[in-house]
């Protein structure tokens, strides 16, 4: 039997529904949860990213600004804009769209943002506090995966995940997150000797690799959850993921599509911390 499709388009307008009467609710104490994003350049798909995100505070009644600077701007310039939007009282939140021009460092940029305002979550302090389990802000796009996990009603516990990739800002968070929920889990990258066997082994499998379609249905336990993270664009319109989804989906329980999976998701998670970071 084909997978089950977690569907992250009505789990994420759900979740935006959340956060619209959460807001509301701010906004009769007299707090307007504020979000700042800082865009660098004219980069095409950044500035999609950024359209959205404050195209979907606005949905929610979230006060948003986005900073559109040159492609030239120095990292001074940059540092000392986010140093006025970390002492302004209308913003609880500060995203810096990623990836910054080459003249700039980006650990200075993202370590220069006040930690209580990193709603991506990205900071070292933030990092750390989410390995050690204290409060932090959820890095939005493995954020969003729990999120589609606990909404279906999939949990973890005493699972084995296997999540493929070890980025700071998707594969190691998602790792952190599983295993404080009590999964077994097993991180895979570019040097790991047989992934197709490490995969095989997953009843929850997180691909974040960023190569188009490349786990496919032979890698997949029968039944396990696939969660697809990767958005990988393929000639001039399609979108695929990093899983082969015709294959996969005859093997998985369930299964995310690209796009309408975890992409939504990871907006919806963005609104949800900027709200948190208003309440706190
Ligand atoms: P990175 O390029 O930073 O990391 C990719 C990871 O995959 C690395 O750890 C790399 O290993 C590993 N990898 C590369 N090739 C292989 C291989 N052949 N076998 C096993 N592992 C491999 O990517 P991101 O984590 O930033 O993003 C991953 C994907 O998720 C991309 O498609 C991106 O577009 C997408 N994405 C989607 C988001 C969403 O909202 N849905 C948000 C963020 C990202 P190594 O460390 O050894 O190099």
């Amino acid at each position: 039997m084909p997978a089950q499709i977690l569907d992250g388009k009505q789990i994420a307008a759900a979740v935006r529904e959340e956060v619209k009467q959460e807001v509301a609710r701010l906004k009769e104490q007299g707090i307007t949860p504020g979000l700042a994003v800082v865009l660098v350049g004219d980069d095409p798909a950044s500035q999609v990213y950024v359209r959205n995100k404050h195209r979907a505070c606005e949905e929610v009644g979230i006060y948003s600004v986005v900073h559109r600077l040159p492609g030239e701007t120095t990292q001074a310039e940059l540092l000392d804009l986010i140093k006025q939007l970390n002492n302004d009282s209308q913003i609880h939140g500060i995203l810096v769209q990623l990836p910054l021009p080459p003249h700039i460092d980006e650990k200075t940029v993202i370590d220069t943002i006040a930690l209580e305002k990193d709603v991506d979550g990205f900071s070292p302090a933030n990092v750390g506090n989410l390995v050690i389990g204290d409060k932090c802000f959820y890095p939005c796009t493995p954020h969003g995966c729990m999120v589609l996990l606990d909404k279906t009603g999939i949990d973890p516990r005493g699972k084995k995940a296997v999540v493929v990739g070890r980025s700071n800002i998707v594969g190691k968070p998602m790792a952190m997150m599983l295993l404080a929920r009590h999964a077994t889990v097993t991180i895979c990258h570019s040097r790991t000797a047989n992934l197709a066997e490490e995969c095989r082994q997953a009843d929850i499998l997180v691909a974040a690799v960023g190569k188009p379609e490349m786990i496919t249905g032979d890698m997949i336990k029968e039944g396990a959850v696939v969660i697809d993270v990767g958005i990988n664009r393929v000639g001039e319109k399609k979108l695929v993921g990093d899983v082969h989804f015709e294959s996969a989906v005859q093997k998985a329980g369930w299964i995310t599509p690209v796009p309408g999976g975890v992409g939504p998701m990871t907006i919806a998670m963005l609104l949800k911390n900027t709200v948190e970071a208003a309440r706190r």
